[in-house]
């Protein structure tokens, strides 16, 4: 078990390490965040910021040398530094299973392997002969392999025809998955310490625009669903053999559950926990890179979680005191600079004892941010 005063590590600067900053200094811990960009927010919150890029091998061996475990706010810092960071301290989520995650021809390798459905999808190399194309696959997305986020780097195809200029103009390895017709977008985030206990939070129900999380239920409430997105997530981990915080995306088709995608770490449709849990995702990240003892399931309060793209911005910032004069209110402030079209600048979320009320409010926060 590392114990507070212990100091952390966070390879990543923004908002998700900005709020593990927050839960480990409240039980004590100091943290060093890494982050190239020396103004990040993380690091802005943190005791200290080594300002370098992720695979700066000097910089990452000056972490390595003064914290006592090591984790990552995302899952686009390369392996590799992870690697190396596990030969002097432990890093958790490993690199192996940050590697599978970083990866969407690596991710839907090993779920079909580990016998979770999927979308039906097929790997694309630009430069290389095109394997043949099933009509069934159309309506498709074409997803580069790496590096994408908030529905970046995606690009929706109707027919087999525009497959090979969207390839080419990608110029990356991607994934071509089938379009589904979504009944449901849902995420479970769980938690597993290195001593093997797991935590989940709530399953929650998510809503999308243009390929960004908009809106976040939390707890979804449908018992059945939440079972097997529990079993399905407790089976990627003992695959994974994973320690850490974890979060799952499913698509609902047909009835059926399938997993869209795997975070190794907090999520966006988490941040619900932060006000309606007894335990945050965030202290489940910290509680487990360091071995602490894992919560029981907690009953959360009913939540909506309204996220704040900087579209909100437009005509200067919004009403603050209007919605924080509604009840139930919580309001989330990550810091940013600039306020770009897209840009995750902060969130809401409106807890209460009852849905309706949660709901009203929510929907008054809705017509008061435009
Ligand atoms: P990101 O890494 O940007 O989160 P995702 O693969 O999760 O990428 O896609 C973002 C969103 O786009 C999803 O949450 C979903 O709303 C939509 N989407 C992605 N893949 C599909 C699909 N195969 N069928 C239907 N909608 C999809
Ligand atoms: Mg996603």
């Amino acid at each position: 078990m590392i114990l507070p005063p212990a100091t952390l590590g966070m390879l990543g600067g923004g908002q998700l390490g900005r709020y593990f900053v927050m839960s480990a200094h409240r039980l004590g811990y100091q943290v060093i965040v890494l982050d190239p960009d020396p103004a990040s927010i993380a690091g802005a919150a943190a005791d200290a910021q080594i300002v370098a890029a992720y695979d700066d091998a000097e910089a990452l061996s000056e972490l390595a040398r003064r914290c006592d475990a090591i984790t990552c706010e995302f899952e686009n810092v390369p392996a590799a530094s992870l690697a190396l960071l596990e030969q002097h301290k432990p890093v958790r989520p490993a690199a192996s299973s940050v590697r599978v995650c970083q990866d969407r021809r690596e991710e839907k390798a090993f779920l079909t392997r580990a016998g979770v459905p999927v979308a039906p999808n097929l790997t694309l190399l630009p430069g290389e002969p095109l394997p043949a194309l099933p009509d069934s696959l159309f309506p498709a997305i074409l997803k580069t392999a790496r590096e994408g986020y908030d529905g970046k780097g995606q690009w929706t195809l109707h027919q087999a025809d525009e497959l090979p200029a969207a390839l080419a103009a990608s110029g990356v390895p991607c994934v071509l998955e089938k379009r589904l017709p979504l009944e449901g977008e849902f995420a479970l985030t769980l938690a597993r310490s290195p001593s093997g206990a797991i935590s989940a939070l709530p399953l929650v129900q998510n809503w999308h625009s243009g390929g960004i999380l908009d809106q976040t239920r939390s707890p979804a409430n449908v018992p059945a669903l939440e079972a097997e997105a529990q079993r399905i997530a407790e089976h990627i981990i003992a695959a994974l053999d994973y320690v850490g915080v974890l979060t799952v995306e499913f698509f609902l088709v047909g009835g059926q559950l399938l997993v869209n995608e795997m975070a190794p770490r907090p999520h966006n449709s988490g941040h619900p926990s932060i006000d309606n849990a007894g335990c945050s995702q965030f202290e489940l990240q910290v509680r487990a890179l360091c071995d602490l003892p894992l919560p029981e399931q907690a009953e959360v309060c009913p939540a909506i979680l309204l996220n704040l793209l900087g579209d909100l911005w437009q005509d200067g910032a919004p009403d603050w005191a209007a919605a924080l004069a509604l009840p139930g209110v919580h309001l989330h402030l990550y810091g940013k600079g600039e306020a770009r079209p897209g840009r995750k600048m902060g969130h809401v979320t409106v807890t209460g004892r009852e849905w309706p009320a949660v709901e009203a409010t929510a929907h008054q926060l809705r017509a008061l941010l435009g």
